[in-house]
């Protein structure tokens, strides 16, 4: 009997020197022996080297992960075995939470406590798709007279992913976790400047037991790499988070293969706080919603509505509230606002406040790069609160993409609700009320693709995360994302004891 060979990838630390790509089931250098060195933002300081993917790399891993899928038994295991794999992905990851924290804070200058949620949260959406996927099945429809018809759910495919900077490993999570449950195979494509964790996920993937070729990972230049996926023929759908602009060039290369698309696009998000809210929580809902992941998250409230009523009152808590936010060791878990994640960031940033003080507003908070004392080779910027703006600033309309808050005042609900949707994003909401009936007319007329009543808090394993209008279109994290890696095949029959002869010759 010929006896199977099966080399599995050697476990390293998940903290060391170098990390390699990994294509068809190996850690691999690039063809070119291109390296480049990632950068902690906190501090300055070299993390590691990374193998940087060529273009003849992008096309081995899609090559690999064509074959894998074709030709491979991840999309013919039952549904049971790809859950177990899963749930051992999972398993793996939560036996090494704390290096993989600690690898999130130094690739990305986030505090230890965001990356403690971020990687708790990547953890579970693995184990949340394990049992989501057991369910995602199709249909038996009603048809007519001796037909049968039943749907199935088929895996879609080769899927590109192309992820960004603020998250890395909670949205390689996001885009690999379904597409593995679907029974996809997948070439992900990590932010040049956070591959460190990604890396170390699809290396735990193949420990758990996925096989080789369904989970490639390709750090490397996103024009260069991300866009050769984009275009590659054999490539049946990309999913992408990231900037809207960048977003909308992938819609139109993508459109010439007519591959799947969806799109986690920027956002612009609006809080509306009501008079009668409590005003306590809602300086620290909105504290959150602006200042976690230091204001780099998609979702980031940077718009603040407040009813004149109670405005001066909520103001007040705010900037105190905003000003003890604490700056600086990035491991330790006091400290609140982690570092920007690089010079041009900080910059953009900045650039964005300094237009709205020439627009004529008034800096109640921060207002400039922050210097942290033992820090000073790192990249950060003052929790920033910016009042006495209108709607045609710069400011107020873009994203920012850093700890940057603009608040405003409203007369009534009707007021707030027009500027609340005068935007061309539609990312998130918050609503802070102790009035239901209030919440929930309010939530139906915003449009966004998330609204949060009293909580800050936006995104669990099983809601769906995603935007209205510019904000992008697909929802992740959710069971409505296992449709968007599937086709879906009806199959009809005919069991009429009569042959069939439409054309009666
Ligand atoms: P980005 O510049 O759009 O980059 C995102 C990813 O796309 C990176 O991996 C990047 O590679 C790659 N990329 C760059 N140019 C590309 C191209 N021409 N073709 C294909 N891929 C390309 O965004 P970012 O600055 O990293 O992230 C910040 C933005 O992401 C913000 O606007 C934010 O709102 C958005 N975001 C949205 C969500 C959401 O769920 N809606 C979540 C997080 C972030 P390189 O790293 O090599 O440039
Ligand atoms: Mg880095």
């Amino acid at each position: 009997m010929a006896t199977v060979k099966e080399e599995k990838m050697e476990v390293l630390p998940v903290k060391r020197e170098h990390y390699s790509l990994i294509i068809g089931g190996e850690r691999v250098e690039s063809v070119s022996g291109e390296t480049y060195t990632t950068y902690n933002p906190a501090t300055g300081e070299a993390v590691a080297t990374v193998a940087k993917a060529s273009i003849e790399d992008a096309e081995r891993a899609v090559q690999a992960a064509r074959h894998a899928f074709d030709n491979g038994k991840w999309k013919r295991f039952p549904v049971g075995k790809r859950a177990r794999v899963l749930n051992k992905i999972a398993s793996i990851m939560r036996s090494r939470f704390n290096e993989l924290v600690e690898l999130e804070v130094l690739d990305s200058g986030k505090t230890i406590s965001a990356a403690q949620g971020q990687v708790m949260q990547a953890i579970e959406d693995f184990e949340f798709y394990a049992g989501a996927i057991v369910g995602h099945r199709g249909n038996v429809n009603s048809m007519p007279g001796q037909f049968f018809n039943y749907t199935q759910k088929e895996p879609v495919g080769v899927c590109a992913q192309i992820i960004p900077w603020n998250y890395p490993l909670m949205m390689a999570a996001w885009k690999i976790a379904p597409a593995l449950a679907a029974g996809c195979s997948v070439v992900l494509k990590p932010a040049s400047l956070t591959p460190l964790t990604a890396i170390v996920l699809t290396e735990i993937c193949h420990e758990a037991g996925v096989p080789e070729g369904v989970v490639n990972v390709l750090p490397g230049s996103g024009s260069k790499i991300g866009n050769y996926l984009v275009e590659h023929p054999i490539v049946d759908k990309v999913a992408f988070t990231g900037s809207t602009p960048i977003g909308k060039d992938i819609m139109a290369k993508a459109s010439q293969t007519l591959k799947r698309v969806t799109l986690e696009l920027g956002g612009k998000s609006p809080s509306l706080i009501f008079e009668d809210a409590d005003v306590e929580a809602a300086v620290n809902g909105s504290l959150f919603g602006i200042f976690y992941n230091t204001g780099q998250s998609c979702e980031a409230r940077s718009r603040i509505y407040i009813h004149e009523s109670i405005y001066d009152q909520f103001i007040e808590k705010f900037v105190e509230k905003t000003k003890q936010l604490k700056l600086g060791n990035t491991l330790d878990a006091g400290t609140h606002v982690g570092a920007i994640i690089s010079k041009d960031q900080l910059e953009t940033i900045d650039s964005y406040v300094q237009s709205a003080i020439e627009d004529g507003a008034t800096v109640l908070a921060g207002g400039k790069p922050a210097v942290v004392e033992g820090y000073e080779k790192g990249y950060w910027y003052e929790p920033t609160i910016i009042a006495d703006v209108n709607h045609s600033m710069k400011a107020v309309k873009e994203e920012i993409f850093g700890p940057v808050a603009v608040v405003m005042k409203f007369k009534d609900e009707k007021e707030v609700i027009g500027l609340a949707n005068d935007s061309e994003y539609g990312l998130a909401s918050a609503i802070w009320t102790k009035d239901h009936a209030r919440a929930t007319r309010v939530a139906n007329e915003i449009k966004s693709g998330i609204v949060m009543i009293n909580t800050p808090f936006s995104a669990f394993p099983g809601t769906p995360f995603g935007g209205y209008k510019q904000s992008g279109f697909g929802r992740e994290l959710s069971i409505e994302t296992l449709d968007l890696y599937s086709e879906t095949k009806s199959v009809l029959s005919y069991f009429g004891a009569k042959p069939l002869n439409p054309f009666g010759l």
